[in-house]
């Protein structure tokens, strides 16, 4: 069996991790470092560095250095114009559906880019394995949308990976943690990192995780804590540093401020400008505070939209550098009155997690079903009991999809939409999820009505479904969690007796379906009868609707569709001219109509 590598694509930094013997761990580069920098510079000569030594040369090359990547996945221009206010890129023309960065008069798009830094990870993995690397499991974050998601897939494409499965980060980090073998209980995945900070409560449910909300900020992280000191820095100096000296500051407080997560007291050290100071925890502290206290707000926000409370909350998960701050776990501590998770590397714990969810692919372990993409099909019931499928099965969520259905009955004024779930044709074979009616649709002829019924599963895997007349604008809603509480041997179970079933399936539904168009011709025959156009045909053509009804009202209970569809055909073929006639004297009318209107 080939292995299959973990890999977290982060904002900051990047890993690759690999369970060997059933314990999971991340792979060191040549360089012996696991870290690998989310940067990537280019040079004239075509040149591409990545990670450390991209990072070391950012400065003299800052307008061919690449870092952030993950802020652009699968955006256009205008959703990053704020992001690309800060950061030093060039945008080519043409940026409107997948921005395109411009780099010595060539255009990049994200999954391009960071698949320079997934092709290290992969030479990486293959160097400590001594093997190729080709499957992959990739995170992100747990608010990315399907665009987001794809590109991610994209990326891994072009670096030669095939990407098995993309996983939520928080759920990667609940994986590492082997937190899965309780079956129940609610996680709070505290991510601080570099330049991000996000929270997501999940919950765990017959070894099923569900994201229930997310929360956080898209610019806050380790770099704003770096940003403080440089300031501090910067106060105390007598002249103005150039860019190099303000690098210089940026790698000296970065040094200390790590220091400080192990010891009582560091030193800024910027040999470059004579500038030494000694720095307490406690004045670390008090600078960072506030900073911290900013990712409060989103954990009490995102335990309000899981409508949860802090005692509701069973594990805490600590994911992300900058999460080694004593004063970080501090905080955390006292806000879900818990003691955190904080055995693993944090800035190691997603790809662990990733490795881990590897694993279960390759078949270590089989018991568990990720809440990544939508393992059955969703639709709703039809005429019949036949299940129209919207969304079909393994999209990838978020998902949304919009179908247009009609009434059945003249002057039906209630439509019920049920919803459900599984791969078979039939409604009697399938899951059902939730129902729900539409009232008050004024009554009209059947076929009539426009209900678009639209079906939605947001980046937290809930589903919700809603119906609208479009001539009305009658709506009616619900929400409904699709897999909860469906066991993977069950998903299983379905998948296959879709593939047993499936001839038969499609042949029953046919009949069905043809046994719903005839009844909808017969009635709309039955009503051009008594229409006064019906006088102008001639006895033979009246003959012929007669017989052609009799022999689609005998052919109606037949086990073949064809034969039902050939009585259709035969009975349309006959109406044709009456059709024809009603039309003209409606469309006359509705014009003598429109004149009245007109001259009033
Ligand atoms: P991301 O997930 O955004 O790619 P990471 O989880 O790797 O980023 O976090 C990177 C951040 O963590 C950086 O700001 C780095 O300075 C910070 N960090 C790493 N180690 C420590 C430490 N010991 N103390 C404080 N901050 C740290
Ligand atoms: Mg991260």
């Amino acid at each position: 069996m080939a292995k299959i590598v973990g890999i977290d694509l982060g904002t900051t930094n990047s890993l690759v991790a690999i369970v060997n013997d059933g314990v999971p761990k991340v792979l060191a580069g040549r360089d012996g470092m696991t870290l690998v920098p989310s940067v990537i510079s280019f040079d004239e000569s075509g040149a591409v560095q990545v990670g450390h030594a991209a990072k070391e040369t950012q400065v003299e090359k800052s307008r061919n250095t690449i870092f952030s990547i993950k802020r652009f996945m699968g955006k256009g221009i205008d959703d990053v114009r704020e992001d690309l206010a800060l950061l030093p890129f060039e945008v080519a023309p043409d940026s409107e559906h997948i921005i395109r960065l411009k780099i010595f008069g060539r255009d990049y798009t994200p999954p391009e880019l960071s698949a320079f830094i997934l092709r290290e990870l992969k030479r990486n993995a293959e160097a400590a394995l001594g093997e190729e690397v080709v499957n992959a499991v990739i995170t992100v974050p747990a608010y990315f949308n399907d665009a987001q998601r794809q590109a991610t897939k994209d990326a891994g494409r072009i670096a030669g990976l095939d990407v098995l499965r993309i996983v939520n980060e928080p759920t990667a980090a609940s994986l590492a943690y082997g937190l899965q073998e309780k079956k129940q209980g609610t996680i709070a995945v505290y991510d601080f990192g570099g330049g991000t900070f996000d929270i997501s409560i999940l919950k765990l449910s017959e070894g099923i995780f569900e994201v229930l909300s997310t929360s956080g900020d898209t610019h806050l992280g380790g770099d704003d804590i770096d940003e403080r000191l440089i300031r501090l820095v910067m106060s105390e100096l007598k002249q103005t540093p150039d860019v190099h000296q303000i690098q210089a500051i940026r790698k000296a407080v970065n040094l200390a401020k790590e220091e400080l997560s192990r010891k009582d007291s560091s030193q800024i050290a910027v040999d470059a400008l004579g500038y030494h100071k000694h720095l307490t925890r406690s004045e670390f502290n008090a600078l960072i505070e506030p900073i911290i206290e900013r990712t409060l707000t989103p954990c009490r926000q995102a335990m309000k939209d899981a409508g949860i409370k802090a005692p509701d909350v069973d594990e805490v998960v600590m994911v992300g550098g900058s999460t080694r701050i004593p004063l970080v776990r501090e905080r955390v501590q006292d806000l879900f009155g818990r003691v955190p998770h904080t055995e693993l590397n944090p800035d190691e714990v997603v790809a662990l997690g990733a490795a881990v969810q590897a694993d279960i692919l390759a078949g270590g372990k089989r018991d568990m079903l990720l809440l990544d993409v939508t393992p059955l099909s969703l639709g709703i019931e039809t005429v019949g009991g036949v299940l129209s499928k919207i969304i079909p099965r393994n999209s990838t969520i978020p998902a949304s999809a919009t179908e247009m259905f009609t009434t059945f009955v003249d002057g039906q004024t209630n439509v019920k939409i049920h919803v459900l779930q599984g791969e078979r044709e039939l409604v009697k074979d399938s899951r059902s999820l939730a129902q729900f009616e539409l009232k008050d649709i004024p009554p009209m002829v059947a076929g009539m009505p426009r209900i678009e019924v639209k079906f939605l599963i947001d980046a937290d895997g809930i589903l919700s479904v809603s119906a609208q007349e479009m001539r009305t604008g009658k709506y009616a809603s619900i929400e409904v969690k699709p897999t909860y509480g469906l066991t993977d041997e069950q998903v299983e179970q379905m998948i296959l007796d879709s593939f047993e079933y499936a001839e038969a399936d499609i042949e029953a539904r046919q009949v069905i379906e043809a046994r719903n168009e005839a009844q909808t011709v017969l009635a709309a025959t039955a009503k051009g009868l008594e229409d006064e156009e019906y006088n102008n045909l001639s006895s033979d053509e009246k003959e012929e609707i007669t017989a052609a009804t009799q022999y689609l009202q005998k052919t109606l209970s037949a086990e073949d569709h064809r034969a039902i569809r050939d009585a259709i055909d035969r009975l349309s073929h006959a109406t044709m001219r009456l059709a024809e006639l009603i039309m003209n004297a409606a469309i006359s009318k509705a014009l003598k109509d429109k004149r009245v209107r007109e001259i009033q």
